[in-house]
Formats: C-alpha cells, sequence, structure tokens
C-alpha cells in the first residue's frame, strides 16, 4: 500500500455587495463578499474538503451543517483546524496543496502572497508547499459576472 492518497475540493459562494471578503484566512479589500453561512472563505472550504476526502472522511457538510447555529459567521480556519486534527489522529501529515481561486474581481494577483503565506500558517507546512493560483471567469457566467467566487483545492497526505 502506497503512503500517499490525494483529495479534491472545490466550493462556490454568491457575492453580495457590502459583505467582507475572506480568501485563505485574508480579509480583501473589495466591495463585495461571500454570502454565507459561515464566513464564506470558498478556499478554506475547498481546502477542508480536499483534506477530509484525502483522507476518506466525507465532506465538509458532514462535518460542520450549514443549518447549524454553532457555524453561523464562524471563521473557517476552526473547520481546517478540525480536519487537520482528523487526520493528524489517523496518522497523516498533509504534503502539499494546490489552490485556483476563481474571481473577475478583485485583481487576486498582489493578495496571493499573503493567502499563500497564511495558508502556509493554518496548514502548519512550509510555504514551499502551498501555492495559489488565480483566474478570472472571463466575463462569463457568474464568476464572470461578479455574482459569484469559487475555488479548487487538491491536497497530497501521507501516512507517517
Ligand atoms: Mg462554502
Amino acid at each position: 500500500m502506497t503512503p500517499f492518497r490525494v483529495g479534491i475540493g472545490n466550493d462556490i459562494h454568491r457575492l453580495a455587495e457590502g459583505l467582507p471578503l475572506f480568501l485563505g484566512g485574508v480579509e480583501i479589500e473589495h466591495s463585495s463578499g461571500a454570502d454565507a453561512h459561515s464566513d464564506g472563505d470558498v478556499i478554506l472550504h475547498a481546502t477542508v474538503d480536499a483534506l477530509l476526502g484525502a483522507a476518506g472522511l466525507g465532506d465538509i457538510g458532514e462535518l460542520f451543517p450549514d443549518d447549524d447555529p454553532a457555524y453561523k459567521d464562524i471563521a473557517s480556519k476552526v473547520f481546517v483546524e478540525r480536519a487537520l486534527e482528523l487526520l493528524t489522529e489517523r496518522g497523516y501529515s498533509l504534503v502539499n496543496i494546490d489552490t485556483i481561486i476563481m474571481a473577475q474581481a478583485p485583481k487576486l494577483r498582489p493578495h496571493k502572497p499573503a493567502i499563500r503565506e497564511r495558508m502556509s500558517e493554518l496548514l502548519q507546512i512550509p510555504i514551499e508547499q502551498v501555492n495559489v493560483k488565480a483566474k478570472t471567469g472571463e466575463r462569463i457566467g457568474p464568476i464572470g459576472n461578479e455574482k459569484a467566487i469559487a475555488a479548487e483545492v487538491v491536497v497530497l497526505i501521507e501516512k507517517v
């Protein structure tokens, strides 16, 4: 049996005027933010699903139901910390993570270093093992028309 397992996650949230926008645990200055039960951090939600998926532990909705008042407006780093704990309990550690944030606006290039650094802190792995990519929605569909923001994440975990 190989000690390695991969996991995939994605997430999408509606954008609404005047709400804060969190990406990778970093608050990004923007006119709109994710309309969600928690803080709507799409990249952290996708990360949790990728971690759980890699370990065969289901998905974020099973662990943190979005109709549970305990998770109203909660910082998504709590979900990440819990997912990491579950992996550690089962003898897994995170090897690396690759991510894509899909947003038409704001321009994410200036924010990528801060997001990468914060994710390396949250995930407790060196920054070289965290990659953050950004794409626009090519001005088509809900992402391209700034109605939604989304993220995709792949992780590799290793049995230690
Ligand atoms: Mg979500």
